[in-house]
């Protein structure tokens, strides 16, 4: 049997499972097209949204991988969706991030302050870039500080490249953090609200009795991601299976006793793989 062969729809990280920095992950786009072939299913959960949900389809869309803009869903979309249940239309905040970050603030009518405006805003909202400066951390946590409403997109630590660990947005979180003296609300990854986003994206919900799929019959969803913290506890959290993608894993049959295994934080993964490859490979009970 497949690990694949146990579920009904998958959500699916995308950076350390499908793509390292620029480059696809060997067998990724192979796996994700015959996933899509089997018509189970599946949709992009990430926590970066450096890019926009389309922009995100169309990277995965010219590797090869067939997907809708509609199967992507980002912590940006999920940060939008906050600001504006929280304070409605138009709300004015201190944003840090990617142009295209910012982009996607504004198209939704989000007000985005100049730095000096930090006193006027109602929230802060931070997701992770490489140009992140004292400026920023200067206006992003006097307006925390002085009371707006800190979102940050995750707060991973790092985030997986070629060459190793780059700082991700929660190590810029920690430092606003430290700065303002507040605490800040998470819209990706272990939260809910993202996982719901994404199982909505594949026609389904969680409710109490289980995952279910728009037909109201049962369905097997599982999350796979490289982070045990945030990927796997997360999705075991909002009703999910939490499948481990890790590098370092044996292929699949290879070695049973290690699944199941614990990881450094006390998560227990459903599955432990080494890459999405391994979704497709015959494997031992
Ligand atoms: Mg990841």
């Amino acid at each position: 049997m497949r690990l694949a062969d146990r579920y009904d729809g998958f959500l699916i990280d995308l950076d350390g499972v499908v793509w390292l920095g620029h480059d696809f992950i060997d067998g990724a786009v192979e796996t994700l097209t015959a996933l899509a072939d089997s018509g189970k299913p599946v949709a992009f959960v990430t926590n970066s949204p450096r890019q926009s949900p389309p922009e995100h389809a169309e990277t995965l869309r010219r590797g090869g991988v067939p997907v809708e803009d509609s199967r992507v869903v980002t912590a940006g979309t999920t940060m939008i969706a906050l600001a504006l249940e929280r304070f409605g239309p138009g709300p004015e905040v201190i944003a840090t991030g990617t142009e295209s970050f910012l982009k996607q603030l504004s198209d939704a009518g989000i007000v985005l302050l100049d730095h000096a405006a930090w006193d006027r805003a109602e929230a802060v909202l931070v997701s992770g870039h490489s140009g992140f400066d004292y400026g920023e951390l200067k206006a992003t946590s006097m307006a925390a500080r002085a009371g707006a409403l800190l979102v940050a997109t995750g707060h991973d630590p790092t985030m997986p490249m070629p060459d190793g660990l780059w700082p991700g947005t929660g190590s810029i979180l920690a430092a606003i953090e430290t700065a303002s003296g507040q605490r800040g609300v998470i819209t990706g990854k272990p939260e809910a609200r993202i996982f719901e986003k994404g199982l909505e994206a594949i026609g389904a919900s969680a409710g109490e009795g289980g995952i279910t799929g728009v037909d109201g019959k049962a369905m097997r969803v599982a999350m796979i991601g490289d982070r045990a913290d945030t990927d796997v506890a997360g999705g075991q959290a909002a009703g999910l299976d939490g499948i481990l993608v890790d590098a370092s894993a044996p292929p699949a049959g290879a070695a049973p006793s290690l699944e199941q295994g614990e990881t450094g934080d006390g998560t227990i993964p459903d599955h432990v793989i080494a890459s999405l490859a391994d979704l497709l490979e015959p494997r031992g009970q």
